[in-house]
C-alpha cells in the first residue's frame, strides 16, 4: 500500500512542558531535513535508525529558529506504523509547536486525521484490531491498571486466544468437508459429530470465560463504583477526603462533581475507585427520605463496592441495622470510624451484622486504619480475580457484543450436532462464529468500519 506522509502532535494538548511532533511515511526523513539543522550538521536522511539528535528547527523562509529540539530518528519497518518515522521532541509552547507543524505541512506532510498512526499501524500489518483499539483504551486508560490491561490486549493476548479458538473451529470445518466428501462411510460421520460436539464444546467454554471476565475489563476501566453509607456525622466526607487525598487519580478531565452526588477517582493499591459520596445530600437531609427508599436501594444495587461506616462512640441505631440489610448480597466493607473516643458500639452485634464481609476499625481524625481499609478494598478485589496476571481481558464494548454474537451461534453449532441436525447446517453456525471471532481481530471486516473505529482516536496517536 502506498501512503503519503502524516505529522501531528502525539502528546496531549495543552498537557505537560514537553510536546512530540510525530512524523511518519516515505518523505518523514526528507522533510525532517528541510526543517531540522543539527549542531554537527548531521542529516536525518542519513542518521543511524533509532537514534536521537539534538539541534534546531529553523524556518527555511528567513532562517529564525523556531524551536530547540531532540529528534528521534526511527527507520521502517521496525516502528509503530511500520514506516519511517520521525519524533520532535519540543519543549516549547502551543504556539511554536503548531508553527513547526504549519512548517511540516508547508514542506510536505499532510496533518494527521485523528487515529490515523495507528490505522495505518493496523493497515500495514503491524497490528491487529484488537491491539488497535487496545491502544484507543490505553490513550482513555484511567489508572494504571487498566493501562496493563491495556497493554495486555496490545501484546495480542486476546488475538492470541481468538486464533487458538478460530483454529479449532476451522479444523472442525475440514473434517466437515472431509464428511460432505465421503457420506458413505457411518464412521467419519460419527467421528464428525464427535468432534464438532468436542470443539465447539470447547470454544463455548473459552468465550464463556472470555465474556465472564467482560464485566471486570469494564469495572477496570471505569472504575469500581464505590458508595460511601451510613448514618450522619459518622464520618462519611472524612473516609471520602482522606481516600482521595492520599490516592487522586492521575486524572484531571473527569468532572468531580456531579449535580446530586460528589464522584472522585481514586487508584487504591491498582484498584481504579469511583467513589461516590452520598454525604453531599445527607448534610441537609436524609438521602433515603429524599430519593424515597426504592431509588436509594437503586443506587446501592448499582454499586459494585459499599463502604458502610459506623460510629465507634455511638450506640447500633435501627438505622444502621436498616443499612446492613439494604446491602445484603453485596460486596460491602463495614467500617467502624472513631476509635479515638470512648467505645460505645456493641463490637461483636457489628461481627454478627457484617458476617463475614471485611470489617475495619479506624479513626480518620488521627489517621489510623486507612491502610487496613486499603488493603482490604484490594484484597477483595484481586481475590475476585485470581488469575489476574496472566488474565485476558475483555473490555472492549465491540469485542463483548461479537462474543456474546459467537457465544450464540457456537450454540446453535452444539445444539443442532445433538439434534442430529444435517450437517451442513451445522456448518454454517460454525462458519458464523469463525467469521465472528474474525471481526475481532479484523480478519473480516469493511474498509468502512475500519475507518469508523479509528475516527475514534485522539489526534496524534
Ligand atoms: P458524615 O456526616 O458522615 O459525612 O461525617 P463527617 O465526615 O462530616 O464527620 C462528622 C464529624 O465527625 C466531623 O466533625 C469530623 O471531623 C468528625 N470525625 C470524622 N472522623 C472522625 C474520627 O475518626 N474521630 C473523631 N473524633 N471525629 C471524627
Ligand atoms: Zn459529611
Amino acid at each position: 500500500m502506498d501512503f503519503d506522509t502524516i505529522a501531528a502532535i502525539s502528546t496531549p494538548m495543552g498537557e505537560g512542558a514537553i510536546a512530540i511532533v510525530r512524523i511518519s511515511g516515505p518523505d518523514a526523513f526528507m522533510i525532517a531535513d528541510k526543517l531540522f539543522k543539527s549542531i554537527n550538521n548531521k542529516k536525518i536522511s542519513t542518521a543511524l535508525t533509532h537514534t536521537i539528535h539534538y539541534g534546531h528547527i529553523v524556518d527555511p523562509a528567513n532562517n529564525e529558529v523556531v524551536e530547540e529540539v531532540m529528534v528521534s530518528v526511527m527507520k521502517g519497518p521496525k516502528t509503530f506504523t511500520k514506516e519511517d518515522v520521525v519524533e520532535i521532541n519540543c519543549h516549547g509552547g502551543i504556539a511554536s509547536v503548531n508553527r513547526l507543524l504549519q512548517l511540516l505541512v508547508t514542506y510536505g506532510a499532510r496533518l494527521a486525521e485523528p487515529g490515523e498512526f495507528t490505522k495505518r499501524a493496523f493497515l500495514n500489518g503491524r497490528i491487529d484490531l484488537s491491539q488497535a483499539e487496545a491502544v484507543m483504551d490505553l490513550i482513555r486508560a484511567k489508572t494504571d491498571r487498566a493501562m496493563n490491561v491495556a497493554l495486555g490486549q496490545m501484546e495480542g493476548r486476546l488475538s492470541k486466544l481468538i486464533k487458538r479458538l478460530r483454529q479449532e473451529i476451522l479444523e472442525t470445518l475440514a473434517q466437515v468437508e472431509v464428511n460432505i466428501d465421503y457420506p458413505e462411510y457411518d464412521d467419519v460421520e460419527e467421528m464428525t459429530h464427535l468432534m464438532m460436539l468436542n470443539k465447539s464444546k470447547n470454544v463455548k467454554i473459552e468465550i464463556e470465560k472470555l465474556l465472564q471476565t467482560s464485566q471486570q475489563g469494564k469495572i477496570l476501566r471505569e472504575g469500581l463504583s464505590t458508595v460511601i453509607v451510613g448514618r450522619p456525622n459518622v464520618g462519611k466526607s472524612s473516609l471520602l477526603n482522606t481516600l482521595v487525598q492520599e490516592n487522586k487519580a492521575i486524572v484531571t478531565d473527569i468532572p468531580g462533581t456531579t449535580r446530586d452526588v460528589i464522584e472522585e477517582y481514586v487508584n487504591i493499591r491498582g484498584v481504579p475507585l469511583k467513589l461516590v459520596d452520598t454525604a453531599g445530600i445527607r448534610e441537609t437531609e436524609d438521602i433515603v427520605e429524599r430519593i424515597g427508599v426504592e431509588k436509594s436501594r437503586q443506587v446501592l444495587k448499582e454499586a459494585d463496592l459499599i463502604l458502610l461506616v459506623l460510629n465507634y462512640a455511638d450506640e447500633l441505631t435501627n438505622e444502621d441495622i436498616n443499612l446492613f440489610k439494604a446491602v445484603e448480597g453485596m460486596d460491602y466493607i463495614v467500617i467502624v470510624n472513631k476509635t479515638d473516643l470512648p467505645q460505645k458500639i456493641d463490637m461483636d452485634m457489628v461481627g454478627k451484622l457484617a458476617n463475614h464481609q471485611k470489617m475495619v476499625t479506624t479513626s480518620l481524625l488521627e489517621d489510623n486504619g486507612v491502610n487496613q481499609l486499603e488493603e482490604a478494598i484490594s484484597t477483595l478485589f484481586f481475590e475476585g480475580a485470581i488469575e489476574a496476571s496472566d488474565m485476558t481481558y475483555v473490555s472492549n464494548t465491540r469485542h463483548i457484543a461479537l462474543l456474546n454474537q459467537s457465544l450464540q451461534s457456537i450454540n446453535e453449532a452444539i445444539i443442532g450436532v445433538e439434534m442430529g441436525t444435517p450437517i451442513d447446517i451445522v456448518q454454517i453456525d460454525l462458519t458464523r462464529t469463525w467469521e465472528l471471532l474474525g471481526e475481532i481481530i479484523g480478519d473480516s471486516v469493511h474498509e468502512s468500519l475500519i475507518d469508523q473505529l479509528f475516527s475514534q482516536f485522539c489526534l496524534g496517536k
